[in-house]
């Protein structure tokens, strides 16, 4: 079609020669409001290249299906929308595409939303957007990037990368007086990484809530790519009947497909890579009728909830919200490969009693080093029938038939048995994964597939306080100030917001101030070999070697303290070593070697969150082999409330010697094991498990004039559930 241009005043009104389509090219608000106002069927606006800030766009109207009414950037990926921006469309055949979203967070509770007051889309479609770590600065503030109210939407070939804040990413909003038969369709799309976030509410996907769960959505969520999707442990949530979910890849995400709420819901033809990353999970089964069909599940190493294959037990007459028992689930061709887990009946409890009925499992494949199945009711309700295993099935009454199964990878990438008889069990050879730059949009770069390591950039030699306060400053991520011998007084703190180590085995850092390290946005810090030394710290409560920022973080932060030597901290009450602050989370702190010595407060003072919703402070803390002598606290980590949908705290202590200390408390930590340790004259370990299915692991250590592990139970009845032996206690 050939078009003329004319501009009429400040509006670049761009005329079509034929049949009245009219292209809108516009470059500022303003001029979008007039034309907008005034698009017809077949017309489209097209937003000038450049940065638009503070842009809420809203867009209106009633195309046809022959003639849509269309917003797109004048060039793909050059419209940037920034600061508060938000977009929100309503309507019939309509299209959005080729926008980007980044620099900013939305105004409101969404950044993209199908829908305009009370007025939902129908036939809408949103095509190559991109919306790129748009979050609100405050990580506990919930919000959605995109929310679709209505019926018969397309979200294809998008970008979305980083949500840091709460909220699930992408919604189907299926709400009383909404549009509930959806038909709406998410394929192609790029699902870039999406950190833990700390509590529930990190969903990737979610299809509807409990209320209106019983209904139908008919959503199709295929040909997608998830990367390192960790939110929490729900990536798809599906709490609506009659969705689809196939022929996506998922790939090193700590988390599953669940099938929380609704019936009938088909997971199909998926592939899983794990890659042995701590909870990767495949397909969790709830409620009546799902198929889960096809898959291929490789390398998963998630258990309990997050196993490849979870069914879960279910509550007798359970209220909407909670487990409806799972019936007529059909589980078939299945190929499970290298996985840690399969669990039936799980989450079995005195509430979740009823185990899943007129259940078939049958045609999977399942090879690996060893049995995956554990079973936590009973299996009676399910029929197996054409299982294959490398490992008999070690739980009474769950059937595959043990052989020896080669494996050898196909053109497609996947492992299939060389046995010609093994052809019709396990996922299907037809398979195609679809590949990530076949997701997305081509004009927008993927992120790296790790984030930048310690180490990994320049060393800056360092010999003076001034010298050292500049280094910081001035430091690339990943550098590494290599300090030479001597003492270093610091009368400010060093402010880190990306990755750097410190390294020195010879220097002393001293500080003037309350604090020597503080941790902002981005910021992860590894010290190697230098000792700090807190004697010229005021006297004052609340002082801490290690802090993060008193405003909220969106990114994760890590600490490493490899053989470092931390004393001298006893002036003043509270001295901390590591201090978290609210609305920041550690992805990591470790503590190798060294020693600790002289401290008044906490090594890791992981307590600053404690309220009921379930949010914290530290995803997983590691000590190894490190001495603490005369420290007020070892660590305090707490984690309140009973939701179920993080996989921290998690808490692994091992080969330290604690003498003259007080305790290891830890308070809804998921996972602990403290194996090895040496207690002396100490305050012990103080365990109290509250959330989901904790597993605790105390065993070898020795307790010398030490009172033994206390364990304390805040909800749970049945028997004690932490491992505690092998452990010495002397006096
Ligand atoms: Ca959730």
């Amino acid at each position: 079609m050939v078009r003329l241009a004319v501009t009429v005043g400040f509006l670049a009104l761009v005329v079509a020669t034929s049949a009245d389509a009219r292209d809108f090219v516009v470059s500022d608000q303003q001029a979008y409001a007039v034309a907008a106002a005034r698009v017809q069927p077949g017309d489209t606006i097209l937003l000038a290249d450049g940065e638009w800030r503070d842009f809420v766009v809203r867009l209106a109207g009633e195309g046809s299906a022959a003639k849509p009414i269309t917003l797109t950037a004048q060039h793909p990926g050059k419209a940037i929308l920034t600061g508060r921006s938000s977009l929100a469309v309503a309507g019939k055949y309509l299209v959005v595409s080729n926008l980007v979203f980044r620099d900013g967070h939305a105004p409101g509770e969404d950044v993209i939303a199908t829908r305009i007051g009370k007025q939902w889309a129908e036939n809408v479609r949103l095509t190559g957007i991109v919306i790129d770590r748009f979050n609100n600065p405050d990580r506990r503030f919930e919000d959605h990037w995109v929310a679709l109210y209505g019926r018969d939407i397309r979200v294809d070939h998008a970008h979305f990368e980083g949500k840091a804040n709460n909220g699930a990413m992408l919604i189907v909003v299926r709400d009383k007086g909404w549009p509930l038969d959806n038909r709406i369709r998410i394929d192609h799309v790029y699902f870039g990484p999406r950190p833990p976030l700390g509590s529930n509410g990190g969903e990737t996907i979610r299809i509807g809530t409990s209320t209106e769960s019983q209904s139908d959505s008919h959503t199709i969520v295929e040909d997608n790519y998830f990367e390192r999707c960790d939110g929490e442990v729900e990536i798809v949530s599906v709490k609506s009947g009659a969705n689809i979910v196939r022929r996506n890849v998922v790939v090193d995400s700590q988390g599953s497909v669940v099938l929380r709420h609704g019936n009938g819901n088909l997971v199909e033809d998926n592939v899983f890579l794990g890659h042995g990353v701590p909870h990767t999970g495949g397909v969790r089964v709830i409620n009546e009728r799902q198929t889960v069909r096809g898959n291929y599940m490789e390398g998963l190493a998630g258990t309990d909830f997050t196993s490849a294959i979870t069914v879960m037990n279910g509550v007798p007459n359970s209220p909407i919200n909670r487990y409806l028992p799972v019936q007529g689930a059909l589980i078939e061709r299945n190929s499970v490969i290298d996985a840690a887990r399969i669990t039936l009946g799980a989450g079995a409890s005195a509430e979740r009693s009823q185990p899943p009925s007129t259940t078939r499992f049958t045609g999977n494949l399942i090879t690996g080093r060893a049995d995956p199945f554990r079973a936590e009711a009973s299996v009676a309700g399910i029929v197996f029938s054409g299982n294959v295993a490398t490992n008999a099935p070690g739980v009474p009454g769950i059937v595959a038939r043990p052989r020896a199964v080669t494996l050898a990878r196909a053109a497609n990438g996947l492992l299939y048995p060389m046995d010609p008889a093994l052809a019709a069990v396990g996922a299907s050879h037809a398979l195609a994964p679809i590949a990530r730059s076949a997701t997305g949009v081509d004009w927008y770069p993927k992120p790296a597939s790790t984030p930048i390591a310690f180490g990994s950039g320049a060393t800056i030699p360092v010999a003076s306080d001034a010298a050292l306060l500049r280094a910081v400053g001035d430091a690339r991520p990943g550098d590494v100030i290599d300090l030479r011998a001597g003492t270093y007084r610091l009368a400010a703190p060093l402010v880190i917001d990306h990755a750097l180590t410190l390294r020195g085995s010879d220097a002393i850092l001293s500080f003037t101030v309350p604090t020597l390290f503080q941790l902002e946005d981005g910021g992860r810090l590894q010290l190697r070999g230098v000792t700090i030394s807190g004697a010229a710290a005021p006297h004052q409560p609340g002082n801490a070697a290690i802090r993060t920022s008193a405003r909220p973080m969106l990114t994760n932060y890590g600490v490493e303290l490899i053989d470092c030597h931390f004393r001298d901290m006893a002036g003043g009450t509270a001295f901390d070593v590591i201090a978290t602050t609210p609305a920041t989370l550690a992805g990591a702190i470790v503590i190798a070697g060294g020693s600790i010595t002289d401290v008044s407060g906490a090594v890791v003072a992981g307590h600053a969150e404690t309220g009921k919703e379930g949010y914290y402070g530290t995803e997983r803390v590691t000590i190894d082999r490190t001495a603490f002598n005369r420290v007020g606290v070892i660590v305090d980590l707490f984690r309140g409330g009973t939701d179920e949908s993080t996989y921290g705290p998690q808490f692994v202590m091992t080969g330290a010697t604690v003498t003259d200390s007080g305790p290891v408390l830890l308070s809804g930590v998921q996972e602990t094991t403290i194996s090895a340790n040496r207690f002396t004259g100490s305050r012990g370990v103080a365990v109290t498990h509250s959330v989901g299915s904790p597993h605790t692991v105390i065993t070898g250590n020795l307790f010398a004039r030490t009172p033994p592990p206390e364990m304390r139970e805040l909800y749970y009845t049945g028997p004690a559930r932490a491992l505690i032996a092998d452990n010495r206690s002397t006096s």
